[in-house]
């Protein structure tokens, strides 16, 4: 059913579950078009509840709280996609619209069900099988064979619940080390590169697209993201036709960020998406017309998509744990734009802030 306050006028109060470094670059996007914002986070002082009007500190799934936030807001996003189902049914019963919907973080939460809707969607992935006990692991050894990558269905993030198989002798293994919690058995991509594109579809079903990024990872999280990617008009349009598919099929409103794998003879298959604002993005804040944050506002608030054709080449550098300290030497940099996340604690591997090298286009 339309939601009779779209399109949000300026002064409309925007709610964000979730209180990281992306939550809070959407509350800081959102600000800049004067909207207030009020996260919910179980974390007090969150960083994105440190740059919005409110923050409602509880648990995703308190009652009480959801209740708050529908008061407070005429509209909710999330800025992770492991917010509980139950948390955006209660809010949708309450009457406060909720987008990305429920149906693109279902599909996301699990990521079976993820590469299930792909295929049926005719988008590639590469080969999988649902591991859910000794059985079943059996089952999708003998299809996917080794090495093959084992994933926890739910929650993993930045490579964490992940274990290979060199050879079908260590599944038992490997699936003691991922906790023998329900699991995915992928075939491995032979990529020569992981790529990514950001989308964007409004409420009245416009999709745009950003300039595709290459992404380099460590150790599972992202390190690096080097943005337009030299790629040829072929797999820019197979990439632009894969977003626009999943976007579609799963009438989204919002930005998405899709994982791709680029295979030998430009070859792409979807690694995963993510029904938010995605750390391959970030290079947009400085190197595109509307960046990703504010596209998302924008989508979800019910306004006008806006152009994302790139004005600058740039590269995305995470700064991870300490490496967060080296800010003073970055702030030198005259091609470099700083952006800090405000988190306290620098431990190894956290993502505190990430640096966009910025150069000329023609290069
Ligand atoms: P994910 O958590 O699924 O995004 O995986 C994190 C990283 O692991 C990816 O960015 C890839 O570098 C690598 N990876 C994930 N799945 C595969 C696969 N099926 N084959 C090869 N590498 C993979």
């Amino acid at each position: 059913m339309a939601d009779a306050k779209l399109p949000l006028s300026p002064g409309a109060t925007l709610g964000i579950l979730g209180g990281g470094q992306l939550g809070r670059m959407l509350a800081l996007a959102a600000a800049r078009l004067g909207f207030d914002v009020v996260i919910l986070d179980p974390e007090e002082h969150s960083p994105a509840g440190r740059v919005a009007a409110r923050q409602i500190v509880a648990p995703y799934d308190d009652r009480w709280a959801l209740k708050r936030l529908a008061e407070a807001c005429d509209v909710v996003t999330y800025e992770f996609e492991n917010v509980p189902e139950a948390a955006v049914a209660e809010l949708t019963a309450l009457g406060v619209g909720v987008a990305p919907g429920a149906k693109a973080l279902a599909a996301a939460q699990d990521r079976v069900a993820e590469k299930s809707f792909l295929a049926e969607i005719g988008v590639p992935t590469v080969a999988f099988a649902a591991v859910e006990d000794d059985a079943s692991l059996a089952a999708a050894v003998a299809k996917i064979g080794a090495p093959s990558l084992l994933k926890t269905r739910r929650e993993g993030y930045d490579g964490k619940g992940q274990a290979w198989l060199q050879r079908p002798a260590d599944a038992a293994a490997a699936f003691d080390r991922i906790g023998r919690q329900p699991a995915i058995l992928e075939a491995p991509a032979d990529f020569v590169r992981e790529l990514s594109v950001i989308a964007a579809r409004g409420r009245d079903g416009e999709i745009v697209c950003y300039p595709l990024s290459e992404n380099h990872h460590e150790g599972g999280v992202l390190r690096r993201t080097s943005a337009p990617a030299q790629v040829s008009a072929a797999i820019r349009d197979h990439a632009e036709s894969i977003a626009a598919k999943i976007l579609t099929a799963l009438d989204y409103v919002g930005v998405i960020g899709v994982e791709l794998f680029e295979l030998a003879g430009g070859k792409l298959v979807v690694n995963e998406f993510a029904p938010r604002v995605h750390n391959t993005g970030h290079w947009t804040q400085d190197g595109c017309e509307v960046d990703q944050f504010e596209q998302h506002v924008r989508a979800v608030a019910g306004w006008p998509l806006g152009p994302t054709a790139a004005r600058a080449h740039v590269e995305m550098t995470n700064l991870l744990g300490p490496e967060v300290e080296t800010w003073a030497k970055l702030a030198a940099e005259p091609e470099s734009r700083l952006h800090l996340y405000g988190k306290g604690e620098a431990r190894p591997g956290r993502k505190m802030g990430h640096v966009n090298r910025l150069r000329p286009l023609k290069d």
